[in-house]
């Protein structure tokens, strides 16, 4: 199968897939909780026209993809995509981004479909908590999400932890003490200032060397972790001694990992977006529609994908919220 470089020779093989804009929660940092302008039905893309942008672009090499949103698990038959995508050649894994709430009762079928993966949003084990981030009570259990995929078999399950200072930065050893019972992967997210994020400011964000010691001192000494757990992303493990799961940083403030992106991603109205941050998207959607190939566009967009992000000088482009692109 043939690789894609960028212009910076960088190997993309990784696409993160929208499903929707749409989601059950508001969390804090990524939705506001009014005057986001959903996208109207008919220009999102079809589970049939996901499949064949995939389709064309996997012999380009894009091998692993990640279903995103949004909330993807609010999509109707997410489980039919899952399947139509397994099917396609190329395609090596396919992994969820979810906030879990529905994971206790859909677990089981989209690992029957083909789902490999789950990485789980959880930034607290407290309900009352949960409730006030999420600004949503939908009942979400982050153990109960955890104890359903893996019964399920999906293999690695990730907690992603976005951590705020004065808000969430005090259950670090708690989230560090599962890993010693449970074979999960807790991964810690520097929060990003990307849209209107209810009056979070730089003030909240929590570095990861500083979570680094915070875990440590919980759990004892950490040594670095490494092995096919790991997977596609811009990640750093750590483990305690004898530990079954393992604590990760992604450290998009502090230390940036732009030399060695390996994705690009596809909007849930069909735009491929070549940074998380910036305007650099190319739409697939209406070529698509009107029957032209994708490839020489994927080719072009490759061409064009940064060098890196300007977050420190937040210069996030035309983007409101993490949920319009699938963070
Ligand atoms: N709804 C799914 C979920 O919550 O996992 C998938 C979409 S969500 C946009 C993807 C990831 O982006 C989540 O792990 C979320 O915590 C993260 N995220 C959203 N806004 C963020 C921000 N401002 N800073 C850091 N991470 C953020
Ligand atoms: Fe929804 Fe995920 Fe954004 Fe929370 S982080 S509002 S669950 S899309």
């Amino acid at each position: 199968m043939t690789t894609s470089l960028d212009q910076f020779g960088r190997s993309i093989e990784y696409l993160r897939i929208s499903v929707t804009d749409r989601c059950n929660f508001r969390c804090v940092y990524c939705m506001p909780l009014e005057g986001l302008d959903w996208l109207p039905k008919g220009d999102i893309l079809s589970y049939e026209e996901i499949t064949e942008v995939v389709t064309q672009l996997a012999p380009l090499g894009l091998k692993r993809l990640r279903i995103t949103g949004g909330e993807p698990t609010i999509r109707p038959q997410l489980e039919k995509l899952i399947a139509m995508l397994k099917a396609i050649p190329g395609v090596e894994d396919i992994a969820l981004s979810t906030n879990g709430v529905k994971l206790p009762v859909m677990a089981a079928s989209l690992a029957a479909a083909g789902l490999d993966r789950v990485n789980i949003s959880a930034d607290s084990l407290r309900p009352d908590r949960i409730k006030a981030i999420a600004r949503r009570d939908l009942g979400f259990d982050p153990v109960g999400a955890l104890r359903a995929a893996a019964a399920a078999g999906l293999d690695p399950v990730k907690y992603n932890v976005v951590v705020m200072r004065g808000i969430n930065d005090d259950e670090i050893g708690d989230f560090a003490r599962l890993t010693l019972d449970h074979a999960v992967h807790v991964r810690f997210i520097e929060l990003m200032p990307v849209g209107e994020m209810a009056g979070l400011t730089w003030e909240h964000v929590v570095p990861s060397d500083e979570v680094l010691s915070r875990a440590s001192e919980a759990i004892g000494a950490l040594e670095p972790s490494s092995g096919p757990v790991m997977g596609n992303g811009p990640a750093k493990y750590y483990r305690a001694a004898g530990a079954p799961g393992t604590i990760g940083v992604i450290t998009p403030m502090s230390h940036t990992y732009c030399g060695t992106c390996n994705r690009v991603r596809l909007t849930a109205d069909g735009r491929l977006r070549t940074c998380l941050y910036g305007d650099h998207e190319v739409n697939l959607r209406d070529p698509l529609r009107s029957g032209e190939r994708l490839e020489p566009l994927f080719i072009q967009a490759l061409a064009n994908k940064p060098k890196e992000h300007n977050l420190l000088q937040m210069q996030v482009g035309g983007l409101k919220a993490l949920s319009q692109v699938g963070g």
